[in-house]
């Protein structure tokens, strides 16, 4: 038996990074794992893995900031494996920008994906597992989600946005009898497409001061692996973390110790 077993579970971004991880992660602890990602190339081959190794999973195309498509992915994760117990609201966009050079554009992108996706997933979850076997909601939100960071205006806005958003969930579904826990994870610097992206649009120069004052600043000493947050997501979806709902998991080597 896997700490996960017989549960249904629906991971957003799960195509690439962190969102992967977890979904690697869940299926080797016997969930049962919709891979959703607005790129389909990167949720099929994660799909494909777990399936290679023995798991059960379905690739499905999501774009995290459409409500219609959010109705689509909950009726097709329940005709698929039967129902929907954990939803990780993991998909998130990072545009280096501080609040001078954020335009409107790069404001409204980051909100849509990292803070409308997350309100539409769990409003989407908390429809279904209300009235059947509750469940688990998961949104990724980030230490920037508790601290600021000058470069990341609108990233900053967003995912101190998903950790408040998430203690009202929890509470509003813990006032209703909902047998649903709502919890945020806080990933620190994990090397990730999104870390390694942002990174690489600095100029050299400050790509390297922008290393060096991240690596100086984690007491651990290195910046963190995907499956160290995978890890944090594979509690909060178990029954262990039965007792946990509107918490925040910080993962981060530290770095806001
Ligand atoms: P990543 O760029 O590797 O993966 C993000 C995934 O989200 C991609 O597969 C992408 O296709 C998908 N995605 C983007 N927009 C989408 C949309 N509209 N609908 C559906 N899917 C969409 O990034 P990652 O590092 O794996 O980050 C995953 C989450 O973890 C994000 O929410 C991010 O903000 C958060 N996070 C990451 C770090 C880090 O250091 N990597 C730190 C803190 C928090």
């Amino acid at each position: 038996m896997g700490r996960v077993s017989g549960k249904r579970a629906l991971v957003t971004g799960g195509g690439s990074g962190l969102g992967a991880a977890q979904c690697e992660m869940l299926a080797s602890e016997g969930a049962q794992v919709v891979v959703a990602d607005i790129n389909m190339d990167g949720a099929s081959a994660v799909a494909e893995k777990i399936k290679g190794a023995g798991g059960q999973a379905l690739a499905l195309s999501l774009n995290v900031t459409s409500e219609e498509e959010w109705a689509e992915a909950v009726d097709a994760t329940v005709d698929h494996f039967g129902g929907l117990e954990v939803v990780v609201n993991n998909a998130g966009i990072a545009i280096p920008a501080n609040v001078e050079t954020t335009t409107m554009d790069i404001w409204r992108k980051t909100l849509a994906v990292n803070l409308d996706g997350v309100f539409l997933g769990t409003r989407a979850a908390i429809g279904y597992m209300k009235d059947h076997e509750g469940g688990s909601i998961i949104n990724i939100s980030s230490i920037e989600g508790i601290i600021g960071e000058p470069g990341a205006a609108a990233y900053n806005a967003s995912k101190g946005g998903v950790r408040i958003f998430t203690k009202s969930a929890a509470l509003h579904c813990a006032d209703e009898g909902y047998a649903i826990r709502v919890n945020s994870v806080h990933p620190g610097y994990i090397l990730t497409a999104m870390v390694s992206g942002a990174v690489a649009q600095l100029p050299q120069d400050e790509a390297k001061a922008f290393q060096d004052r991240i690596l100086g600043a984690i007491p651990l000493g290195r910046m963190g692996e995907p499956d160290e947050i995978a890890y944090g997501v594979l509690f909060l979806a178990s029954d262990e973390s039965r007792y946990m709902t509107g918490s925040e998991l910080v993962i981060d080597g530290g770095y806001t110790a």
